[in-house]
C-alpha cells in the first residue's frame, strides 16, 4: 500500500510526468500495457484476441478533459471507434469501456449525459456493450446516479465497482436492483480512509464476498481480477453452486496474467482482455506501476542492461 501511494503520489508530478512520456526507458514497459496508438492498431490486437476466442473491451485512454470542446471531441473519438467495431467481423466479441471525465464529468452532469447517451444510441446500432469505468471516489456517486438514468433508455451500458470503497455494499445492492451488467474490481486511485479500506486482505474479503453475490444474483457480471488465489476461490464457489461458465466472465487486463487468461479459457469460462490504447497513455501507466513493485525492477533492469 506504501509503495502504491508513493508512485501515485509522485506520478502526478509534472517533471515526472514529462521525463517518464519523453524517456525511451519506458517504452517496452508502456507497450506490454498498451495496444498501440491508434484505433487501426487496437482493433487489429482486438481481432487477434477474438480469433483466439477471447472477449475484448477497447479503452480509448483519455480522462478528465479540461473544456466543453475536449468532451465533445471525446465524444467524437469514441464514436469513431465505434464505427471501426461496427466495421470488423470480430464486433460480436468486441465492447468498448469509457471515462465519463473523457465526455465531460467534469464540465457538468448534463455535459457528460447527454454525450454519454449519444455514444449509446450509436453503440446500439451495431449491438455494442458500453462500459462508464469507475474513477476517483470523487465520481462514484454521480457515476452511478448516471447509470441509473441513462440505462432505462439504453440497456447496452452497465458500470464498474470497487470493492476497496466502503460504500461499495450498498452500491451494489443499487446496480443489482436496476440489474444492468457490473464489473467487480479491486480499485485503482489513490483514496483516504474515510472513503476506502486500507489494508489489502480487508478489501480481498470484501472483493470474495462481493463476488459471490454477484455470480449468483447479477446480469453477466464481470469479475476482474489478476489474483490467482480469489480466482480459484470464486471459481470452486461457482462450481459447488453449479453455475453455468457462460453466467458470468472472468476480465483482465492486456498484457497481465496472460497463462491466468489462457487457463480460464481453455476451462471453458469466457474471458475478456480490457486492451487500453491510445496517446494519452500516462495515468493508466502509472496505475499499473503502481499495482506492483516488480513492474519498475523490470524497468531498473533495462536500465542497467542497456
Ligand atoms: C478488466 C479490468 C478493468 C478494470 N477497470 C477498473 C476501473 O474501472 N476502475 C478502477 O479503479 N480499477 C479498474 N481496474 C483495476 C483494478 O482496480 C486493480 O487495480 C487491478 O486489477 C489490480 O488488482 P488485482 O485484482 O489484479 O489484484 P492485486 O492484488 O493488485 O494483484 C494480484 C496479482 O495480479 C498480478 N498483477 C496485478 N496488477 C499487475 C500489474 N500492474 N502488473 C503485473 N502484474 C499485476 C500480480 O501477479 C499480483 O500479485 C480494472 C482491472 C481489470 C482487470
Amino acid at each position: 500500500m506504501l509503495f502504491r501511494a508513493l508512485i501515485l503520489r509522485t506520478s502526478g508530478l509534472r517533471w515526472v510526468r514529462r521525463a517518464v512520456t519523453r524517456s525511451r526507458l519506458f517504452r517496452p514497459m508502456v507497450s506490454r500495457f498498451i495496444a498501440g496508438e491508434t484505433v487501426a492498431e487496437a482493433v487489429s490486437v482486438a481481432e487477434g484476441l477474438a480469433a483466439q476466442g477471447f472477449g475484448v473491451s477497447l479503452d480509448l485512454l483519455g480522462e478528465n478533459v479540461a473544456t466543453l470542446e475536449e468532451a465533445n471531441r471525446g465524444l467524437e473519438h469514441y464514436l469513431a471507434l465505434v464505427e471501426a467495431i461496427g466495421a470488423s467481423p470480430h464486433v460480436a466479441s468486441i465492447n468498448i469501456s469509457i471515462k465519463l471525465t473523457a465526455l465531460g464529468l467534469d464540465q457538468g452532469d448534463e455535459v457528460a449525459e447527454a454525450n454519454y447517451r449519444k455514444l449509446l444510441t450509436a453503440a446500439a446500432r451495431h449491438d455494442l456493450f458500453v462500459r462508464a469505468d469507475m474513477e476517483a471516489s470523487e465520481y462514484t456517486e454521480r457515476t452511478i446516479a448516471m447509470v441509473e438514468r441513462v440505462f432505462p433508455d439504453h440497456p447496452n451500458t452497465g458500470t464498474v465497482l470497487q470493492s476497496y470503497l466502503l460504500r461499495t455494499d450498498q452500491d451494489l445492492d443499487r446496480l443489482l436492483e436496476l440489474g444492468c451488467r457490473v464489473r467487480l474490481v479491486k480499485g485503482a486511485y489513490l483514496e483516504p480512509e474515510s472513503v476506502a479500506y486500507q489494508d489489502k486482505s480487508k478489501v480481498d474479503s470484501q472483493y470474495i464476498d462481493q463476488s459471490k453475490r454477484l455470480v449468483c444474483e447479477a446480469n453477466y457480471p464481470a469479475i476482474a481480477t489478476h489474483d490467482a488465489a480469489i480466482i480459484t476461490t470464486v471459481r470452486g464457489f461457482a462450481e459447488t453452486k453449479s453455475l453455468e461458465k457462460g453466467r458470468f466472465e472472468w476480465q483482465m487486463l492486456y498484457g497481465i496474467r496472460r497463462d491466468l487468461q489462457a487457463e480460464l479459457h481453455h476451462a471453458g469460462y469466457p474471458v475478456r482482455v480490457y486492451v487500453p490504447f491510445g496517446q494519452e497513455w500516462y495515468p493508466y501507466f502509472t496505475r499499473r506501476l503502481a499495482e506492483r513493485p516488480a513492474n519498475l525492477l523490470f524497468i531498473a533492469k533495462s536500465l542497467f542492461k542497456g
